[in-house]
């Protein structure tokens, strides 16, 4: 069988895998070569153009290798295809913003390397209540009375100052544990509620980690961030992708390699030391690439499920992560004959869903993207993307139900009572539902503690590298922070110092 030696491989092209491999590679001088599965790069953040899906494939394909599936659509998938419907639309695999915007994590790794990329700052921000729609901005919130901003500022002011040891006891408990003991004020637990389920990705502060939620929210407020100000960044240039362009021209610059369509099958371990990866190729060639470290950014379910020799690994650690709960969401994406939304930035609400299944609702937050980023949308037509955060088993559960049509079908309404003109104009919407949209869902019981540490337990020379990895802020900011993490990992060096400010790295 050929054989190849790196000094370090890396399973996985997500931002996970090539941010590391681009640090090792140009800061470390290491022989890097990346392997991807799939016959693209970027793992979660894939973008679509309209103009390229003419077929149904082209726009399934991407989605099933996400974990995703198209729960519903108007009209038909075959339709919106065939009539060429998505032509001059632009829009990800489902929705997509960076937390702390210009400030992101992803963007101090980007330019520690040397590749910076154009974040487009979101500058507007929406709250609905009682029906109305309030535009936020800086300390003014036109729906609270006197009161209510006195007491929100109150747990705010709480949440900003408290001792890093008493965060991570508040990871313990979820949000609304940590909110109800200090107001029963209704408009304030909303608040927090939405607030807190947007900016971890689930559906209410009753499932989530409250010391989750104060590192997340801490992070864009000491960056003097605000979520009607810059707190969520869009991407010009190739949308999301341009980072894992720029991170895989600094490996190539550097000596290495990114090669796709490449399918790991197994970690090659012999005495307890990673040895290598066995992957074959597209054309089904199978070979063994040899190096002395190797870093898997594989979700960990799958990688301890499909790579890992198990004889290799403690049984409490393989049952562990088998344990694990993984986050999925619900992102319905319309498009439109014109604008219906003026405000440039996320919106947010809880929508009531008439069905047992979701007795809370569900937290929506959406946005228009074609009113702030060039290309999203045809002129004169809007994009809008929203958000959905579910537990995968949720998802899962509504799916089997045969329910998704009707959670569709309950945002498109609620869409058309809430914007004039929006019936008239929706001229396609999909409705992808997608498993994994993060490795390790931040509950009370998850966040922090019950992710991986970077050095596989066991194994001499393993190391994992992406969102099932140690992390707070979560999604593409969680993941170049476990970057940050495996590499220091690696080399016994302070890459976190190095490239974030304290307020990025409290843990
Ligand atoms: C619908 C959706 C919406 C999202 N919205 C946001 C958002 O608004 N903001 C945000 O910051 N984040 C968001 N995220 C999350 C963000 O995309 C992820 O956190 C991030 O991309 C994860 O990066 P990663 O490197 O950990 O993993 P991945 O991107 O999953 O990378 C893992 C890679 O490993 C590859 N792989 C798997 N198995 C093998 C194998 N056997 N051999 C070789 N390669 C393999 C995969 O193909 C993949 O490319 C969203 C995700 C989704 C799906």
């Amino acid at each position: 069988m050929a054989q190849e030696k790196f000094d370090v491989l890396v399973a996985g092209a997500g931002l996970g895998g090539l941010s590391a491999a681009a640090l090792l590679a140009k800061d470390e001088g290491k022989r890097v070569l990346v392997v991807e599965r799939e016959s693209g790069t970027g793992g979660r953040i894939h973008h679509y153009k309209g103009d390229e899906i003419t077929t149904v494939e082209d726009y399934l394909g991407p989605l099933r290798a996400s974990r995703g599936r198209l729960g519903h659509s108007i009209p038909d998938i075959e339709t919106i295809v065939d009539d060429k419907l998505l032509a001059g639309y632009a829009f990800e695999l489902g929705m997509h913003d960076i937390v702390n915007g210009a400030h992101s994590r992803m963007a101090h790794v980007l330019e520690h390397l040397g590749v910076p990329v154009e974040i487009v700052p979101l500058k507007a921000c929406g709250f609905w209540h009682d029906g109305v729609l309030h535009e936020l901005k800086r300390g003014s919130f036109p729906w609270f009375d006197e009161q209510d901003h006195l007491e929100m500022k109150q747990i705010l002011g709480e949440m900003l100052r408290m001792p890093i040891e008493d965060v991570r006891e508040a990871n313990r408990i979820s949000l609304l544990d940590f909110v109800s003991p200090r107001t029963q004020n209704e408009t304030v637990l909303e608040f927090f509620d939405i607030l807190g389920a947007f900016t971890v990705g689930m559906n209410s502060a009753r499932e989530l980690s409250a010391g989750e939620f104060i590192l997340a929210t801490r992070m864009p407020m000491n960056a003097g961030l605000h979520f009607a100000d810059g707190t969520l960044g869009q991407m010009g240039g190739e949308s999301f992708m341009q980072m894992a362009y720029n991170l895989a021209d600094v490996i190539r610059e550097h000596g290495g390699d990114v090669r796709t369509g490449q399918t790991v099958q197994t970690v090659l371990v012999e005495d307890g030391v990673a040895k290598g990866l066995r992957v074959t190729d597209a054309s089904g060639e199978t070979r063994d690439l040899l190096a002395d470290t190797v870093i898997l950014n594989v979700p960990a379910v799958l990688a301890v499920e499909r790579l890992i020799p198990h004889e290799a690994l403690p049984a409490e650690f393989v049952e562990h992560v088998r344990g694990l709960k993984s986050g999925g969401a619900f992102v319905p994406i319309y498009g439109l004959s014109k604008s219906v939304i003026d405000l440039p930035g996320m919106l947010f609400t809880k929508v009531p869903v008439d069905d047992p299944a979701l007795p809370d609702g569900v937290m929506l937050g959406y946005e228009a993207h074609s009113l702030f980023v060039e290309g999203k949308a045809p002129t004169g037509k809007e994009i809008i993307e929203c958000w959905i955060g579910l537990s995968t088993e949720e998802l899962g559960q509504l799916e089997r139900d045969g329910k998704l049509p009707m959670l569709a079908e309950t945002i498109t309404d609620f869409m058309k009572a809430s914007h004039p003109g929006f019936a008239e104009a929706l001229e396609w919407a999909l409705f992808p539902a997608i498993d994994g949209v993060t490795s390790v869902q931040p509950t009370p019981e998850q966040a922090w503690d019950g992710m991986l540490d970077p050095k596989c337990p066991g194994i001499e020379g393993l190391y994992f590298v992406g969102d099932s990895v140690k992390n707070y802020g979560q999604f593409m900011d969680g993941v170049a922070y476990t970057a940050l993490l495996t590499t220091d990992a690696v080399t016994g060096k302070n890459y976190l110092e190095q490239v974030l400010p304290p307020y990025q790295r409290e843990l």
